[in-house]
């Protein structure tokens, strides 16, 4: 059974003679392991880190920058391999997850642009001779938590800003589907990353309190769900951390009366089914407002029945199996609990049997109509193919539903209406808003948070948000005096 070790200092290696199963979803089937790394693993992987940092600190931002072009050109190069790692141990499709790795891809290439990035700001007069400026510096040893639905792109989120800006970085990622970390981290290495920068350490939430618990870090970037974003923001809080933590979502997507419906239908298709809805930028609301709803839920069924669900070895799937059993469970009973509270049941994606697959953990689309926002099924991350049709009356009412909801992470409008269109994208209580495009996800380049219980801290993940959270800000403040000798040497020329 092939073991998946830590990286630490360019090294795969591991003390801990503990594992855990790795499975492949598709078929049900474990595939591996991986350490689950003890206190040892954890003091290696600290000492490496600590002492990196006080090298790669005073790297010039330029040959930072040199090494991560580098890193983006051998990644470009090892795509198909990567996407093929993310499927194997998540089961998306082979082309979300390629897609997924390029999202990731773009955060390395904004990086690349770090010298740019970290330039500072100047005022000169502030005072007479007096100038003031002000640079950001790295923060030390910086760790990142992944979750399993996006085993490159997340931590790619993370590491390659925090690198660049002259930390080092620990990541621990998801024990889900761990593999894809190690090979970004060979990767980073092979282009010329000194040892120890970029270190992985694989467990589950005891690594992760030993990672809250040192003093040796300084901050901590955590993304997955939000009872466990709350307890991570509060417990890293405690310990005198710099914390960011991004939380579930439940994402609605309003289709005003005046939108083009069938746009607005591929684009609930692709966003509540797609990668088996275990996006955190997953339509799982879709606010029919108006005569609306007739007319959609007959199309989107109509779309939905046709949607392939395969294993990623299938070129044809569209969709492939949640991550696990119990989480096939969970939504299960979701369903089962929206029947239950009364909601309409117009799809229902249980017992779906893959040939060749029976033990995949396999699901087809769901689709509830009629459900009322006091439903658990509404009120709860379900985190699968399921998406809930609610009703509003009117703009008023459905921009209500969005803002009362807990969770604030992303959400989208379908009209030809720009008045409305404007009044949402200004009065919407969340961090990510769509204009007739279905996943508003920001480019590298701007930064991704939700708002509400979608994110635990001051700063959004990547672009300039990204920046600022892994720097410190220094200000200084200079006289310029005259010379304490005096002479024709030192004479200024008046104009
Ligand atoms: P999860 O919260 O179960 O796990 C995330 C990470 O935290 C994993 O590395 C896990 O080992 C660790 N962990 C789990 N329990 C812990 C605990 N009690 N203490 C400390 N660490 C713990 O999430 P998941 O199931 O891997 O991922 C799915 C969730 O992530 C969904 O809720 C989804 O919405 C969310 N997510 C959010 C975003 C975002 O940007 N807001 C992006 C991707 C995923």
């Amino acid at each position: 059974m092939n073991r998946i070790q830590n990286y630490i200092d360019g090294n795969l290696k591991s003390i801990s003679n503990t594992y855990l199963p790795v499975e492949d979803p598709s078929k049900g089937e474990i595939i591996s392991e991986v350490v689950l790394s003890n206190e040892k693993d954890f003091q290696d992987v600290i000492n490496s880190s600590t002492k990196a940092f006080d090298s790669w600190k005073d790297v010039t931002p330029l040959k930072r920058a040199r090494i991560l072009f580098k890193y983006k050109e051998i990644i470009e190069k090892n795509i198909e391999n990567l996407a093929k790692i993310v499927s194997v141990e998540h089961g998306k499709t082979l082309d979300d997850a390629k897609g997924s790795v390029l999202r990731g891809l773009e955060v390395v290439e904004f990086a690349c642009g770090i010298p740019h990035l970290l330039k500072g700001e100047f005022s000169q007069n502030v005072g007479s001779s007096i100038d003031s400026w002000s640079t950001r510096q790295p923060i030390g040893v910086c760790a990142g938590v992944t979750p399993f639905n996006f085993p490159a792109m997340v931590p790619m989120w993370m590491y390659p800003i925090s690198i660049a800006c002259g930390n080092t970085f620990i990541l621990k990622p998801s024990e889900k589907d761990p593999s894809c970390s190690i090979k970004l981290a060979e990767l980073f290495s092979e282009s010329g990353l000194p040892d120890g920068v970029f270190n992985i350490i694989n467990g589950d939430k005891e690594t992760v309190t030993r990672l809250i618990e040192s003093s040796q870090i300084s901050s901590i970037s955590f993304v997955g769900s939000t009872p466990v974003a709350k307890s991570i923001y509060e417990k890293s809080a405690k310990y005198g951390k710099r914390v960011q933590a991004l939380g579930g979502a439940k994402n609605h997507l309003v289709v005003m009366p005046d939108a083009n419906i069938d746009q607005a239908v591929d684009g609930i298709i692709g966003a509540g089914y797609g990668s088996a809805g275990e996006r955190c930028m997953a339509i799982s609301a879709v606010v029919a407002v108006g005569d609306v709803v007739d007319e959609l839920t007959e199309k989107i069924i109509n779309k939905a029945q046709t949607l392939k669900v395969a294993p990623w070895t299938d070129n044809s799937s569209e969709m492939g199996p949640v991550i696990s059993k119990e989480h096939k469970i969970k939504i299960e009973s979701y369903i089962q609990e929206g029947v239950k509270e009364g909601a309409e049941l117009l799809l229902d994606g249980r017992n779906c049997k893959i040939q060749g697959y029976e033990n995949g953990y396999f699901l087809g689309p769901s689709l509830f109509d009629k459900v009322d926002k006091n439903m658990k099924i509404y009120q709860e991350e379900i985190f699968g193919p399921v998406l809930c049709v609610i009703r509003a009356k009117n703009y008023d009412e459905a921009l209500q539903l969005v803002n009362e909801h807990k969770f604030g992470n992303g959400t989208s409008i379908y009209t030809s209406d720009g008045e409305i269109s404007r009044h949402f994208t200004t009065n919407c209580k969340i961090g990510m808003v769509g204009v007739n495009v279905p996943i508003p996800v920001p480019m590298a380049f701007h930064s991704f948070g939700g708002w509400k219980q979608s994110l635990f801290g001051d700063h959004a993940m990547h672009g300039e948000e990204g920046i600022r959270f892994y720097t410190k800000l220094k200000t200084i403040t200079s006289r310029w005096p005259k010379s304490i000798k005096s002479g024709p040497e030192f004479v200024i020329p008046t104009n």
